[in-house]
C-alpha cells in the first residue's frame, strides 16, 4: 500500500526533578544541601531512512514519545537523561504544522532534524546554595518535553516528472528509460502509486524521473486519483507531458494536452509554469497524419519543444533522454522546502492572572505569567533570582498573599519551587 500522508502526535520527554535532599553524617549536624539535577528529557528526531518509500508505518502507529528525564537524587545524584526518540521517515519527507499547515522542515535536507525538544532537567538544590542561605529547601522542576502534532508528507525526490492522461505510455516511457519496473497494462489507472527511476544517460550523467498515476479531467478539484499525486512532482525540475498522438483512445491531442495543464494551472500555479518538454507518444501506430500534423504546429505555436516517440517500440527514446539531462543540466536543482517562519503568538497574560489556593499554611501559586517566568530564570545565577524575585514583587502578588491572610514562615509554592515566607 502507498500511503504519502499521516498525521502523528509527538512528545519529547519531561526533564526530570531537581532534588532537594541534604547530607547526612554521623556525627554532622546538619551537612550542606546535595540534591542533584534531574536529567533531560528524550528529544524527538526525525531521521531519513532510504529504504523506506511510504508513509505507510504511520498509518497505524500515531503516538510517538519520548522518554522522560530521571528525578534527581540526594547526594548529589543526577537523573538519567531521557533517550531520544528516532523516527524513520522516507526521503523527501516535508513535516508541517498540523493546526497552521506551516512548514516546519523539510527532511530532504538530509540531516536528522529535532521535532520536539526534550524538557531540561531542574537543578538541585545544591545549585541553590549561596552565602546567606545555606539550606535552600527547594530546588526546580523539570521543563515539560515539547509536543506537536505534525502533518508527514512524502513528496517524491525526482528531477522530471511524468505528465498525461492514463494509458498515454508513461509506465512504458520510464520502464524504456530507467530500471524500473512500473505496471503497464492498456487499461486506465494500471498505475496506483508513483514510481521512481534512474535515468543513466551518460558516464556520471544521470537525472531521477518519476510516473505518476494518469491525471484525468477534474483532478485538481478531487476527481479521480491524479490530484494527490501531484504533489509527487511538485519538486520536479522539469516536466515530461506525454500526449498519446495515435488517437487510440479516440480523444484530440491537443485537447488532452490542453487539459492536464488546465489540471496543473488548478493544482498550482507554480506547477503549470515548470518547464516543459513535450511528447508525441505512439507515433507507430498513428494513422491520422494530419492530427499529428495539428499538434505539431500547435506546439510549435507555444513554443514548446516536441520530441516524437513510440515509448514501446524504443523509437526517438535515446534522443529525449539526451536532451532531458542537456536541459536539466540548466535547470535550477530539486526544490528544497524552507521552514515558513511559525509565529508564535505570545499571549497577553498578566501578573493579575495569578491563582492562588492555600492549603494551610502552603500557599500554592499558579497561573501562565508565573509559568513563564520560572521557565525563564536560571536560579543557579544570582542575578536571575534577583530578577525573579523583583518580578515577584513587582505583581502585587505579597501583598495579596498578606490580604489573604500569610504569616510569616508560611511556604509559598511555584511549581515546585517552594520557599518560606518573609516579608
Ligand atoms: P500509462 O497509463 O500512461 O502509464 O500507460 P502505460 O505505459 O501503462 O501504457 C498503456 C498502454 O499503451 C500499454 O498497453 C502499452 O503497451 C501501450 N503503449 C505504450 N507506449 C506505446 C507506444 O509507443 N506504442 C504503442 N503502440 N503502444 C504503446
Ligand atoms: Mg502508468
Amino acid at each position: 500500500m502507498f500511503v504519502d500522508k499521516a498525521t502523528i502526535k509527538v512528545k519529547a520527554g519531561n526533564g526530570g526533578n531537581g532534588a532537594v535532599a541534604f547530607h547526612r553524617e554521623k556525627f554532622v549536624a546538619a551537612g550542606g544541601p546535595d540534591g542533584g539535577d534531574g536529567g533531560r528529557g528524550g528529544n524527538v528526531v526525525l531521521a531519513v531512512d532510504n529504504n523506506m518509500s511510504t508513509l505507510m508505518d504511520f498509518r497505524y502507529k500515531r503516538k510517538y514519545t519520548a522518554e522522560n528525564g530521571g528525578d534527581g537524587g540526594g547526594k548529589r545524584c543526577f537523573g538519567k537523561d531521557g533517550q531520544d526518540l528516532v523516527i524513520k521517515v522516507p526521503q523527501g519527507t516535508v513535516v508541517r504544522d498540523k493546526e497552521s499547515g506551516a512548514i516546519i522542515w523539510d527532511m530532504s535536507k538530509g540531516s536528522p532534524f529535532v521535532l520536539a525538544k526534550g524538557g531540561s532537567g531542574g537543578w538541585g538544590n545544591k545549585h541553590f546554595a549561596t552565602p546567606t542561605r545555606q539550606t535552600p529547601r527547594f530546588a526546580k522542576a523539570g521543563l515539560p518535553g515539547e509536543a506537536k502534532e505534525v502533518v508527514l508528507e512524502l513528496k517524491l525526490l525526482a528531477d522530471v516528472g511524468l505528465v498525461g492522461f492514463p494509458n498515454v505510455g508513461k509506465s512504458t516511457l520510464l520502464s524504456v528509460v530507467s530500471k524500473a519496473h512500473p505496471k503497464i497494462a492498456n487499461y486506465h489507472f494500471t498505475t496506483l502509486y508513483p514510481n521512481l527511476g534512474v535515468v543513466f544517460v551518460d558516464e556520471g550523467v544521470s537525472f531521477v524521473m518519476a510516473d505518476i498515476p494518469g491525471i484525468i479531467e477534474g483532478a485538481a478539484d478531487g476527481a479521480g486519483l491524479g490530484h494527490d499525486f501531484l504533489r509527487h512532482i511538485d519538486r520536479c525540475r522539469l516536466i515530461i507531458h506525454v500526449v498519446d498522438v495515435s488517437g487510440s483512445e479516440g480523444r484530440d491531442p491537443i485537447e488532452d494536452f490542453e487539459a492536464i495543464n488546465a489540471e496543473l494551472s488548478q493544482y498550482s500555479a507554480d506547477l503549470a509554469e515548470r518547464p516543459q518538454i513535450v511528447v508525441a507518444n505512439k507515433i507507430d501506430i498513428a494513422e491520422d497524419e494530419e492530427m499529428v500534423q495539428r499538434f505539431r504546429d500547435y506546439i510549435k505555436e507555444q513554443g514548446l519543444e516536441l520530441f516524437e516517440i513510440s515509448a514501446a517500440a524504443h523509437m526517438g527514446v535515446k534522443d529525449l533522454v539526451k536532451h532531458t539531462a542537456w536541459k536539466l543540466a540548466e535547470l535550477p536543482p530539486v526544490t528544497v522546502y524552507e521552514p515558513d517562519i511559525v509565529e508564535i503568538v505570545e499571549e497577553p497574560c498578566k501578573p493579575e492572572d495569578i491563582i492562588v489556593t492555600q492549603y494551610d499554611d502552603v500557599w500554592v501559586l499558579e497561573g501562565e505569567w508565573l509559568e513563564r517566568l520560572v521557565r525563564n530564570v536560571n536560579f543557579s545565577d544570582y542575578e536571575s533570582r534577583m530578577y525573579f524575585d523583583r518580578m515577584l514583587r513587582g505583581s502585587g502578588i505579597f501583598e495579596r498573599l498578606e490580604q489573604m491572610g500569610i504569616n510569616e514562615g508560611d511556604t509559598v509554592s511555584i511549581f515546585d519551587l517552594e520557599f518560606e515566607y518573609q516579608n
